[in-house]
């Protein structure tokens, strides 16, 4: 039996709000790594970790990729090592670069590690101690704090996975208003959803594959399956020269990040979840139009909330009414509420209890405690107390999903056409 060996190389932390990107920075490594003939093997990966993270740039997203573990390692190494410090952002106070080589197989422990990476908060130290232990060749730029997620983007284990195709703009650009036909994606979203996806939200009339920083990244285009991208990249039509592309194997939108509770009281500040529970109050507008209700089951209650940015999806949260029954996905927040990605009806409490109406047509008033009730209009009396169940006219329907728009899901968020 041939063993084949691979080498791992993590890369994260490279980039800054002013500019670069980590996946940029892998692909122009991969061209000059082919150039030497020292090719990767599969697609290259950007694994998102714990949206929490309080020192991510934006998606708290890691690269890592694989080549064959033979004499051109030394060579590629050189590489990697050479571009991460003449290219990362090393005037910004919070890039720290982190690069991470491994040889050998991966381990249950370090799929462990990937997995807290994104449910929970690492330490550089941690993740240093926990890299060296594992057998991994760590360098640190600054504080290093990208081991962290190196380490994570070549260890967590892929049981679901998209693509994410991404086109990089010519340095020139950088920082100016991006030149890609709206109309084209219109027509590239009719033709290759859902096997794209998040293109477009129509809702809010937001082209979802521009991105709104000065980043290298021209467009990207999420997908199921790889090949759907070369379609996707054909019908797209830019007015400016695109400088490279590169397909990666992601774990975008499969909701990863989403931990099954069983209970309320289970739940943790800065934790992801699905969980099961009923309607306390109607749901009601704050300040900053931010949505607001309450959701309790028997080991206690949360608040939740539909933000500002969720736009029209607090619309369809404020058709919620008390003891609907729902299983909410999201996370906890700062302000410990559920801040929630989507929701599913799962019953539906559509009945209200009303005061009988009178053979007048009039509604009736009750007539004292334990007295029934009156008609005020012609007198009539009805001795039962009790109301009368009314059905009541619902806008949302029960086991349908219902979610945030494209322009404010979380990169891990898994969308409905995906479920
Ligand atoms: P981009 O998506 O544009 O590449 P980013 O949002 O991924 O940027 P980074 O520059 O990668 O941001 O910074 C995120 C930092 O958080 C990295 O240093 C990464 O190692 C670290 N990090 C990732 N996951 C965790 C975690 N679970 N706990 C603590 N730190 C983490």
């Amino acid at each position: 039996m041939i063993i084949i060996s691979y080498f791992y190389i993590g890369i994260d932390d490279t980039d800054s709000p002013e500019g670069m990107c980590t996946t940029f920075l892998a692909c122009h490594i991969i061209r000059q790594l082919e150039k030497k003939g020292i090719s990767i093997i599969g697609y290259p990966r950007l694994i998102r970790l714990n949206p929490f993270a309080r020192f991510k740039t934006r998606g708290n997203g890691g690269v890592s990729f694989k080549i064959n573990n033979d004499d051109k390692v030394p060579l590629a190494k050189e590489i990697v090592l050479n571009e991460v410090s003449k290219l990362s952002m090393f005037d910004c106070e919070n890039t720290n670069p982190g690069v991470v080589f491994y040889d050998g197989e991966i381990t249950k422990e370090m799929e462990e590690y990937a997995y807290r990476a994104i449910y929970s908060f690492i330490t550089i130290d941690e993740a240093e101690k926990f890299g060296k232990s594992a057998g991994c060749e760590i360098h640190k730029f600054k504080k290093g704090r990208g081991i962290i997620g190196s380490i994570a983007a070549i260890s967590l284990p892929l049981e679901d996975y998209t693509y994410e195709l991404l086109t990089y703009r010519n340095p020139e650009n950088y920082g100016s208003k991006r030149k890609i036909n709206y109309d084209s994606v219109v027509e590239m979203d009719e033709k290759t959803y859902p096997d794209t996806f998040e293109n477009i939200d129509y809702s809010e009339n937001y082209i979802a594959i521009e991105p709104k920083t000065p980043c290298p990244v021209l467009y990207g285009v999420r997908s199921n399956n790889a090949p759907i991208l070369k379609k996707a990249r054909d019908i797209i039509k830019v007015d400016e020269n695109i400088d490279g592309y590169c397909i990666f194997l992601t774990n975008q939108h499969t909701d990863m990040h989403i931990q099954k509770a069983d209970y309320i009281s289970q739940m943790e500040q800065f934790g992801c979840y699905e969980i099961v529970s009923t309607v306390k109050d109607t749901p009601h507008v704050i300040n900053g139009g931010h949505m607001f209700f309450t959701v309790y089951d028997d080991s206690g209650e949360i608040e939740c909330g539909a933000y500002e940015p969720t736009k029209n999806f607090r619309k369809t949260v404020s058709y919620l009414r008390p003891g609907d029954v729902i299983k909410l996905y999201g996370g906890i927040g700062e302000q410990n509420t559920f801040n929630i990605e989507k929701f599913q009806m799962i019953a539906m409490n559509d009945v209200e209890y009303k005061n009988p109406v009178c053979k007048c047509g009039k509604r009736m008033t009750s007539a004292g405690k334990n007295k029934g009730f009156k008609c005020k209009k012609c007198g009539n009396k009805f001795k039962s107390s009790d109301k009368i169940p009314v059905k009541v006219q619902r806008f949302l329907e029960n086991g349908k999903f219902y979610e945030t728009p494209v322009s404010a899901r979380r990169h891990l968020s898994k969308p409905v056409c995906r479920l």
